[in-house]
């Protein structure tokens, strides 16, 4: 299928305009980079979150979830390696003091052919002078040299904020299922090999967030970390890389715009490593991570905590540090590319042009709406929307043509319209318009919420 003629324009606009996402603190000149999801948005993200949860928890033969704490004790991120090395490389613009990712220079500047995650600041620093990479804002060439800058925000814990009382907001979510693998172990009975999944906030001091919610300073992660023998670890990756390809495929996603990236550089306790990557509105760009990171999380906390994090098997009675398979994504960047694949523009037979949102009906914000085709049907119309509530989120809507109504819930992606119309006073039987084919069956309601417990399953 070919890609849509979406934009991001587009969809920031009709994002706005139905409820889906707001820009952050917006009375106030809103504040950079931050969104507030509205009630539309909202009924998806969580559909997405219970999507994933569903999948990859509840559906897994082995896999346990932990919802695990935002502030954690600093050492953690001593013992993960944040506190010393999770920083971007950074320059400013000397003419319009505007703020840049050296490496995100080179990869536009190149298209894509210079991969920076090769290089060293030195040699970045040489190909931006030697290729005369200028400021993307203002046109100039004069940069002062990269430095480094640390991505996690930084608070204070207790009423005074000298330097030992300092910690973070985390910048990820897996060091919580990290420290919690004996915990979740015992407690479970889980044999090696065993997975724990956690959805939680996220925050990073981005240097050029942008982008809608592709890239933001406070974000939602989905990760997934397979603990598992050295030696089966291979395998396991390459699986996940697998689950975490057909979930999106499930998910409604056209295979064409999507694809996998090896990583060239892998970190140092890295094995394998690779993205999935979406061709998002601004260009293809990574979607979600799959790692194989192998003894490291579980070693380094072992050694900065002192504690023993082996795991004993309880039939050879040996004792090792399992390998660590991690699959990550951003709820948020799952919003987006789920909103951008979505998205058309169709023509209609009376030449209107008509934008739909072609979501899979699970992850659709209301599985149906209910519309009285007249004000004077609004009791037989709200006894139907009872009903349906008590199995579904379901909207209702009476003002308006009805070819108005149609095309409002079109835009936020609503699978079916119920019509309540003077048949249904005589026979009880309501009208069910497909949002996709735009065909409509009579059904009673009865009949409605098996049909819609059927297709809105995911
Ligand atoms: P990027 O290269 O885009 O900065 P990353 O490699 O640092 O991402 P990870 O640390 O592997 O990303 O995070 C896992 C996932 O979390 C990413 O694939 C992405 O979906 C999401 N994510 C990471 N940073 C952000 C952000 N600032 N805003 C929104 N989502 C993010």
């Amino acid at each position: 299928m070919a890609k849509k003629a979406v934009t991001m324009d587009k969809l920031v606009a009709l994002c706005k305009a139905r409820g889906i996402i707001f820009p952050g603190s917006e009375i106030y000149g809103g504040m950079g980079n931050t969104w507030d999801y509205g009630p539309v948005g909202v009924e998806i993200k969580n559909n997405l979150k219970r999507a994933w949860w569903k999948r990859f928890v509840q559906e897994s033969e082995n896999s346990y979830g932990v919802d695990a704490a935002i502030l954690m004790n600093a050492r953690v991120w001593e013992a993960s390696g944040h506190t010393a090395s999770f920083s971007d490389p950074k320059m400013d613009c000397r003419n319009c003091k505007s703020r840049h990712r050296a490496d995100n220079l080179i990869e536009a500047h190149s298209k894509g052919k210079v991969n920076p995650d090769l290089m060293s600041n030195e040699e970045m620093e040489a190909y931006i002078n030697e290729h005369h990479v200028c400021c993307p804002v203002c046109g100039k060439c004069d940069w002062t040299p990269i430095r480094t800058f640390n991505l996690m925000f930084e608070t204070s814990r207790g009423v005074t904020d000298e330097s030992q009382n300092k910690i973070y907001l985390r910048p990820e979510t897996a060091q919580g299922e990290f420290v919690n693998f004996l915990n979740v172990q015992r407690t479970t009975r889980a044999k090696v090999p065993f997975g724990i999944a956690q959805v939680g906030k996220a925050f990073r001091n981005e240097i050029t967030p942008g982008n809608f919610i592709f890239r933001t300073i406070e974000f939602e992660q989905m990760e997934h970390q397979w603990f598992c023998k050295e030696g089966t670890d291979s395998e396991y990756y390459a699986q996940f890389k697998a689950q975490a390809w057909q979930f999106l495929l499930d998910l409604g996603f056209d295979a064409e715009h999507l694809r996998f990236h090896d990583h060239d550089k892998l970190a140092h306790y890295a094995k394998e490593a690779c993205d999935i990557q979406y061709e998002f509105p601004m260009g293809w760009n990574e979607l979600n991570g799959i790692h194989n990171r192998t003894d490291y999380d579980l070693s380094r906390h072992q050694e900065y905590s002192g504690k023993s994090l082996a795991y004993v098997d309880p039939v050879t009675q040996e004792r090792y540090i399992p390998y660590v398979i991690e699959y990550s994504i951003g709820a948020d960047r799952l919003m987006l590319a789920v909103l951008s694949e979505a998205y058309d523009e169709e023509t209609l037979e009376n030449g209107e042009v008509r934008t739909v949102m072609h979501f899979h009906p699970a992850i659709a914000a209301y599985k149906a709406a209910v519309l009285p085709l007249q004000k004077n049907l609004a009791e037989p119309a709200k006894a139907i929307l009872a009903k349906l509530k008590k199995h579904f989120s379901v909207t209702y809507d009476d003002a308006g043509s009805i070819g108005k109504r149609y095309r409002r819930q079109d835009e936020i992606g609503t699978p079916y319209c119920l019509t309540i119309d003077f048949t249904t006073l005589e026979d009880g039987t309501v009208t069910v318009r497909d949002r996709d084919s735009m065909e409509q069956t009579r059904m009673t309601p009865e009949q409605a919420i098996a049909f819609l417990t059927e297709k809105c399953t995911f």
